[in-house]
């Protein structure tokens, strides 16, 4: 059997994908914000997170942030971790349901944004910001205090 990767889609999906852990970087410096989920689709990528603040004035300005890290162009790297050392290092699981680190692998794979951001991460990523293009935040809507979602699409 032959397998062929649809290349357009696949980078598309690197892009959202890397666009989401720039937001994470930026929700979760910036404010006290947990990531509770999210879907990246190719034309449209919803983002969740819980915080007590919630405005348009505020989300769009933590936009702005990660459009100027994006701006940056700062390079993601691959790195490898031990399963002991990588769970010390709380920063590095970002996302609010933690049942996955039960089934973490004994070499923990981090996706490092160069002087940003790390995450335990099993996806894929671009070489670096700016394939991402500028961030559009379109829809907000509040689902309660735990569960605020965006909605953005890349530039
Ligand atoms: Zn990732």
């Amino acid at each position: 059997m032959q397998c062929r990767i649809d290349w357009e889609r696949r980078y598309q999906l690197m892009r959202s994908h890397s666009a989401a852990h720039v937001l994470a970087g930026v929700f979760c410096n910036e404010t006290k914000a947990t990531i509770t989920g999210g879907n990246l689709d190719l034309e449209k990528c919803r983002f969740d997170f819980s915080l007590e603040e919630f405005s348009r004035e505020l989300i769009e300005e933590l936009f702005k942030k990660a459009n100027e890290t994006i701006e940056k162009d700062l390079p993601i790297h691959v790195t490898f971790k031990p399963k002991k050392e990588a769970l010390e290092d709380k920063s590095l699981f970002k996302l609010e349901a933690k049942e996955y680190i039960e089934h973490l692998p004994e070499e923990v794979r981090i996706v490092d944004i160069e002087n940003f951001d790390k995450q335990a991460d099993g996806g894929t990523h671009i070489k670096s910001l700016k394939e991402i293009g500028k961030l559009t935040l379109g829809k907000i809507s509040n689902k309660g205090k735990n569960n605020r979602r965006v909605y953005f699409s890349l530039g």
